[in-house]
């Protein structure tokens, strides 16, 4: 907070908790040269955060740790508060997934960012090779409101640990779980000006951070049309980006499933957070034969799901915006022949962005809800006729994020997880790819680019250097000026030694190449 109310400031900014329309916090719209500023002071702290031995940082990761858990029921409400969300949500999806990234990385950063040795060469012996994770510098961060937390602590604790410093940008509907991940972090003893959170929205203190020259990387999760401009500035100064964006994903449900978990699965999938989760299922295909079975277990359970600030169950809608998508989405769908099996009436009495638990059926693959991303608890249920025409209709998609498939048959399950075209797939299960820190976590297709989490996701955040040490006190290499004299005899020679098919050949080559070096250095020993 220090550091915002020291920068230059033009404005500020309201939010209002979507669950009642309250007040919950003011704060100051940060144009381009408080933004600059702090990236500016980002790339002062950098040499001095790099230098920070793995030790300490692992030890701030788990001070951090400890300071969230403790506080974590006052953070969820904070969460809670702004996003409209329950604080159940809150809880388990913005807190427990970073609390658990940060015991992994605060146990395996040391291992995951350790040089890796690499193999050598025989034309080239007795060097040492390896390559080294060095932090890229300044990491620019800008994240979305649906997780609020989790999805602007994962990016940033993941630069952190790998030596960045980071400016980061919150959705400015959840500027909150920016301020209170920074003063959690500084609570935690991670020195002042190694993470900075930026006020404002994306049209002025977002486009300024892309904008910015000073920065090493862009991180950015959020919509696919946001990503993709971000990209097109990123890519004039080649500035690498990684991208997290949008998903229509896919649960399939087939004849062999477990329909009770099935059901039970894909109801939590497509509703939780009140569907606002970008790896949360947006399409229930069934097969034909379990379809009305299916449809007798999930009509019940989605009936006595109540959403509402009193219920308690699913919580509101977090931006009016979105709220316009999903009611827009099921009117286009009415219209054009579907009906629905539960929800679907906006109870117009509630205060707050509550949208009911809908089932749908009867869909067609021209609506609006079966093309663009919901983003909301709206679940079309379609039946297929044979697993290949599930897959199909699945990779129809222009998003590849994530899909699940629910089967007791594993071979069947493995089967479709190998042919969807996404980031990742659970099998008789949904979204658990993200609650694993050792997983690597991102989408294909315009679902985003590269991946976080996990070894390949905190290597992500490093420029790779490769190494090579000599330590023989040698003169001269082989070839090196002035050339040896048939010195192309003897790299003929070496050539077939090394990779010749005929094993004869190789032997034969290698004592010609033995014969040929011993001369070159004995006609070289009074060189
Ligand atoms: P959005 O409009 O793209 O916003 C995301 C972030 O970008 C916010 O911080 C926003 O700031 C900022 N922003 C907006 N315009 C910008 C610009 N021109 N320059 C720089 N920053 C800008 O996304 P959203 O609609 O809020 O979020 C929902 C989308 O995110 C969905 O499509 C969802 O699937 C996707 N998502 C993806 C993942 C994933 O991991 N793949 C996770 C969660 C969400 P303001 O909000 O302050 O304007
Ligand atoms: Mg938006």
């Amino acid at each position: 907070m220090k550091n915002i109310k020291k920068l230059e400031l033009s404005e500020n900014y309201s939010v209002f908790s979507p669950a009642d329309g309250q007040e919950v916090g003011n704060y100051p719209l940060m144009d381009r040269a408080a933004v600059d500023e702090a990236v500016q002071r980002a790339r002062e702290r950098f040499p001095f955060w790099a230098d920070v031995p793995m030790t300490e940082r692992r030890k701030i990761l788990r001070k951090v740790a400890s300071v969230l858990s403790e506080n974590a029921d006052y953070y969820a409400e904070i969460i809670a508060r702004e996003t409209g969300k329950t604080k159940l949500d809150a809880l388990l999806a913005d807190i427990y997934s970073t609390l658990d990234l940060l015991k992994y990385y605060s146990k395996k950063a040391n291992k995951l960012l350790k040089p890796v040795r690499a193999s050598g060469n025989p034309l080239l012996p007795g060097r040492k090779l390896y390559y080294r994770f060095e932090p890229k510098g300044v990491v620019g961060i800008i994240a979305p409101w649906n997780y609020p937390f989790t999805l602007l602590a994962g990016p940033a604790i993941s630069a952190l640990t790998a030596g960045n410093t980071v400016v980061l940008k919150p959705s400015s509907q959840t500027t909150e779980s920016g301020l209170i991940f920074q003063e959690i972090m500084e609570k935690a003893g991670l020195p002042q000006g190694v993470i900075q959170v930026i006020t404002g929205n994306g049209s002025v203190t977002g486009q300024a951070l892309v904008e910015n020259h000073d920065l090493d990387m862009i991180f950015f999760t959020g919509s696919t049309q946001v990503g993709k401009d971000i990209n097109v500035q990123a890519a004039k100064r080649l500035i690498p980006t990684m991208m997290e964006l949008g998903g229509k994903d896919v649960s399939i449900v087939t004849r062999n499933a477990n329909l009770d978990r099935a059901a039970h699965g894909t109801l939590w999938g497509g509703i939780t957070n009140s569907g606002q989760t970008c790896i949360g299922t947006e399409l229930i295909l069934v097969d034909r034969a379990v379809y009305d079975a299916f449809l007798t277990k999930i009509v019940p359970l989605a009936k006595n799901l109540k959403s509402g600030r009193e219920a308690g169950q699913v919580g509101s809608m977090t931006m009016r915006s979105q709220f316009r998508i999903v009611e827009e989405q099921l009117k286009d769908a009415l219209e054009k022949g579907a009906s629905v099996l539960v929800g679907g009436k906006v109870d117009r009495d509630q205060k707050g962005l509550y949208f009911p638990p809908t089932i749908l059926v009867d869909t067609t693959p021209d609506m609006l809800v079966r093309k663009e991303e919901t983003f909301g608890p709206l679940l079309p249920v379609i039946p297929y006729d044979s697993l290949e025409e599930a897959v199909r209709m699945a990779n129809q998609s222009e998003y590849g994020l994530s899909g699940s498939v629910f089967t007791t048959d594993m071979d069947e399950g493995r089967w479709v997880a190998n042919r969807l075209k996404t980031g990742s797939v659970n099998i008789n299960d949904v979204l658990v790819t993200y609650a694993y820190p050792s997983l690597p976590f991102g989408g294909v297709k315009k679902s985003g680019i590269g991946s976080y989490h996990g070894e390949i996701g905190l290597r992500a955040f490093t420029n790779v250097k490769s190494v090579t040490e000599f330590g023989w006190n040698l003169k001269r290499e082989l070839f090196w000026y002035p050339v040896p004299e048939g010195g192309d005899k003897v790299a003929a020679s070496l050539l077939a030694a090394l990779f010749s098919g005929n094993p004869l050949r190789r032997l034969t080559s290698a004592v010609r190449a033995g014969i040929q070096v011993i001369q070159i250095a004995w006609s070289r020993r009074k060189q």
